[in-house]
């Protein structure tokens, strides 16, 4: 439960923002709007706005501490059942969490608290999923891929495309199996690794999609060294060997000729290497999400009421680059306010260091305080 002062007082500050700032969310009347207060993300859906006033007019009068939306396209966004909305067509959807990166940090800081590291690694994985997979291999254009940030732990991406429009759930599934490298069969990649005596042919790095993938990463793990084999699980005396030999091999791969070195049991072996290499590649994206479209997600440009930071749209591939949540993502102003801060690992915002703190009183800018107290580590003083 959040402080009850702490609810009163955060409420009142949302309640000011969204006076003062109109929310910008495309296709209003073809959406469906779900609501939360601190407690639950989403306690009450199935809204529909005819226009934007009417979406601005609620926004300002209920200032609600989660404004959720559909990907998805109804003719009555307000209609329940689901069946009776009409469903006419969805964005591809991609929610990326720090949380679901396993990051070593997490066991250090816990995975409802995001620290720096959390921050750039989900970051790399969005543009990783943008550069690597939705541009070269689907063909979107950057114009058709809207990023924002989610207001705490990561990113969301959504493509308009009328080439995706109308795909099924099952469809949307194949789009992240296929981003997650789930049920690659070696045999596409590597025709003849099943025959005895024939030369391994396998892909080249400059193959379309998995193919080049593959090659490209088995370079950059040979690059890499010992340490990063041992780290993916390869057996030393296997890294020894491969390193043995780099430099053939990599000429080999490069040519798409994967028989420079002479390995017995060579479909187990480069198809064990494979296997490690693609577990690794897409645990960020919550495949739930993507396949099913009827799940709300965070409105673009809305408050977050667990941080109090704004899910904000982030306009191109270049602004992601320096896109900082902890400073470009902040609602509030500077006035100092006096929070009792529990256990607090050290944060920045907009440039600034806030502890550690461990049970104190401290005095600090509105916007840190409604930080620390809506992810619950402090309540006003
Ligand atoms: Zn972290």
């Amino acid at each position: 439960m959040l402080d009850e002062n702490v609810a009163k007082f955060a409420s009142s500050l949302f309640k000011r923002y969204y006076l003062k700032n109109r929310i910008s969310v495309d296709s209003i009347a073809s959406r469906e709007f779900g609501f939360g207060d601190f407690e639950s993300k989403i306690s009450y859906r199935h809204k529909g706005f005819g226009s934007d006033a009417e979406l601005q007019q609620y926004m300002a009068a209920q200032a609600p501490a989660f404004v959720s939306y559909s990907a998805s396209f109804y003719r009555m966004p307000a209609g329940r059942p689901m069946e009776n909305k009409g469903w006419f067509g969805a964005e591809l959807v991609f929610d990326l969490d720090a949380t679901d990166l396993h990051l070593e940090c997490q066991n250090v800081h816990g995975s409802s608290w995001v620290c720096e590291n959390c921050f750039s690694s989900i970051k790399d994985e969005t543009i990783k999923l943008v550069e690597d997979f939705l541009m070269p291999d689907f063909g979107f254009s950057e114009k058709e891929i809207k990023i924002n940030f989610s207001g705490n732990r990561g990113y969301h991406i959504r493509i308009k495309s009328d080439d995706i429009f109308e795909l099924g759930s099952d469809e949307r599934k194949q789009i992240s199996d296929y981003i997650s490298g789930g049920g690659i069969k070696m045999e596409n990649f590597f025709p003849t690794i099943n025959q005895r005596n024939t030369k391994l042919e396998g892909p080249k790095p400059t193959d379309y999609g998995w193919g080049g993938r593959i090659a490209r990463g088995m370079i950059e793990l040979l690059d890499g060294g010992e340490e990063r084999m041992a780290a993916l699980g390869i057996k030393r005396a296997d890294a020894r060997m491969l390193l043995k030999n780099k430099s053939e091999i990599i000429a080999g791969i490069s040519s798409g000729n994967w028989d420079k070195v002479k390995i017995s049991k060579k479909a187990e072996f480069w198809g064990g290497i494979v296997e490690k290499m693609t577990v690794k590649q897409s645990d960020s994206i919550d495949r739930n999400v993507t396949k099913d479209v009827y799940h709300l997600l965070r409105a673009p440009s809305t408050l977050h009421g667990d941080t109090g930071l704004v899910a904000k749209k982030i306009g191109s591939l270049h602004s992601l680059d320096a896109f900082d949540p902890m400073k470009d993502g902040v609602a509030f102003g500077a006035r100092d306010v006096k929070v009792h801060a529990g256990k607090v690992n050290a944060f920045y915002m907009k440039d600034r260091q806030f502890g550690p703190y461990d049970s104190l009183d401290v005095e600090v800018p509105l916007y840190a305080a409604m930080y620390m107290m809506l992810k619950r580590v402090a309540t006003l003083a």
